[in-house]
């Protein structure tokens, strides 16, 4: 554990999903100070707790894509569609779908991917070197070199994903376009759903870990204090400062620093300060099964990029995600959903699951328009914002949190982050 070294002062962070453990870490181990608030009873209660688990640092590609413009009106009026979309009754609401439109075009596309592939390159780098000297045995916390293959299943996109690698690979992504032997070679437990397979694209260096377990070692190896079930409401300022929080139970808590790593809350604190940020919540849905045949489950990380769900072994479970839905903020789990994720499940990979052992769960991603998560100061000099990561947020977290720390301490970042922009 960290000791504190309260060497370069007090710092608040509001919290404690993956990015808050990881900013919580970072700054106390650059010599801060740290106290993490979060108003869920521990850490890791909302986005960062069953999420698909994949270290994603070579497919950062946005959602925002030309192609995705051009399936929308199919995806919104498809039956079985992995998006689904509910309008909601807010000028931020619309702000955020304007934003999105307009990202979809290839030179924001190639300009995000760039800043994307720069951040989940540190954050491998970052992850690495943190759990090494926190000394985690990491077949505790899932974590594993499960490499990744992405399949598709037709030739649609082939000349589209050709071009995507050929450009990744200018930026040190290490990718392959396998035909459909090339896949089963790579993963035999494809072999009873051939069919699914027209390509797919391997990458062998991406991981695989358990994101609430990752959060709550981050934490406890912070050795930050935390506050839980209790909420930060407002903030207290004079001589164009920030003093301190006020929480719901009417605690005040001071400190020379603030940081937002709230997710889809961080609006509701930035509203009491007349500002806001384009975070939508995507929901997503997951199911966390018991394996029934281990030789039927895939060990590399599986992405149907048709079907929109992935596959994770983590542990000793098969983790099954997938659908984005701009629904609101609810997080009832339909059956629908969770039959199509086990009906996937048993079709590409009969016979591997326990559907008796089977934990659904939803969550929300904190999206931007662009994928790019909001880093660095906003309103005023002592407040600071790490937040709107997504679908990446937990690849992304550790080289945010890095970032961040070299912000807060005035040093320049080890990327650019130009377009980490809080506007
Ligand atoms: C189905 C699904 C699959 C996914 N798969 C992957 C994947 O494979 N790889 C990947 O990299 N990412 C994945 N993601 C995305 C990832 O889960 C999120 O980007 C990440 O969890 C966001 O972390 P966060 O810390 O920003 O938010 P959260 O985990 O939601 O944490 C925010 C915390 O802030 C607290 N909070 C907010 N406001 C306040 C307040 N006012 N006072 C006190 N506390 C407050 C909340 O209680 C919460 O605990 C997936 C997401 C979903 C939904």
């Amino acid at each position: 554990m960290i000791q504190p070294a309260d060497k370069l002062g007090h710092v608040c962070v509001v919290g404690a999903g993956i990015v808050g453990a990881a900013t919580a870490y970072a700054l106390s181990r650059a010599g801060w100070l740290v106290t993490i608030v979060d108003k869920e009873s521990g850490p890791a209660q909302q986005t960062s707790q069953a999420n698909g688990g994949q270290l994603s640092y070579s497919y950062v590609e946005p959602l925002a894509t030309p192609y995705a413009l051009k399936r929308i009106p199919f995806w919104l009026f498809s039956k079985n569609s992995p998006i689904k979309w509910a309008p909601q009754f807010s000028m931020r609401h619309f702000r955020w779908l304007l934003a999105f439109v307009l990202a979809c075009n290839t030179r924001q596309v190639r300009r995000s991917t760039i800043d994307l592939l720069a951040l989940s390159g540190l954050s491998r780098e970052v992850l690495q070197q943190w759990l090494s000297e926190t000394g985690v045995n990491v077949d505790d916390i899932g974590f594993r070199r499960s490499g990744k293959l992405v399949i598709f299943r037709d030739n649609q996109q082939l000349k589209a994903v050709q071009q995507q690698v050929a450009f990744q690979a200018k930026h040190g992504c290490i990718q392959r376009i396998l035909d459909k032997q090339g896949c089963l070679l790579i993963e035999p437990a494809l072999r009873h759903d051939e069919g699914a397979i027209a390509f797919g694209v391997y990458t062998e260096s991406e991981e695989v870990v358990d994101c609430a377990k990752l959060t709550k070692l981050l934490l406890a190896a912070s050795g930050a204090k935390t506050i839980f079930a209790n909420e930060v409401v407002n903030f207290n300022i004079a001589q164009r400062k920030i003093q301190s929080l006020e929480l719901k139970d009417g605690t005040i808590l001071k400190a020379e620093q603030f940081v937002l790593s709230g997710g889809n809350g961080v609006n509701h604190l930035l509203e009491k300060l007349g500002k806001s940020l384009l975070i939508e919540p995507i929901k997503g849905y997951s199911i966390d099964f018991a394996i029934k045949d281990t030789s039927a489950v895939p060990s590399t990380c599986i992405t149907d990029q048709g079907h929109k769900v992935v596959f994770a072994k983590i542990g000793n479970r098969l983790r099954v995600a997938g659908f984005a839905e701009i629904v609101g903020d609810t997080l009832e789990i339909p059956q629908d959903r969770i039959d199509s994720l086990a009906a996937d499940t048993e079709t590409l990979f009969p016979g591997a699951i326990d559907q008796n052992d089977a934990l659904p769960w939803a969550g929300l991603r904190p999206a931007s328009p662009t994928s790019l998560p909001y880093l660095g100061r906003i309103a005023y000099e002592n407040l600071w914002i790490n937040a709107g990561h997504g679908a990446l947020g937990l690849t992304l977290a550790p080289g945010s949190a890095k970032v961040l720390a070299f912000m807060m301490m005035g040093k320049v970042p080890p990327i650019n982050v130009d377009n980490f922009t809080c506007r």
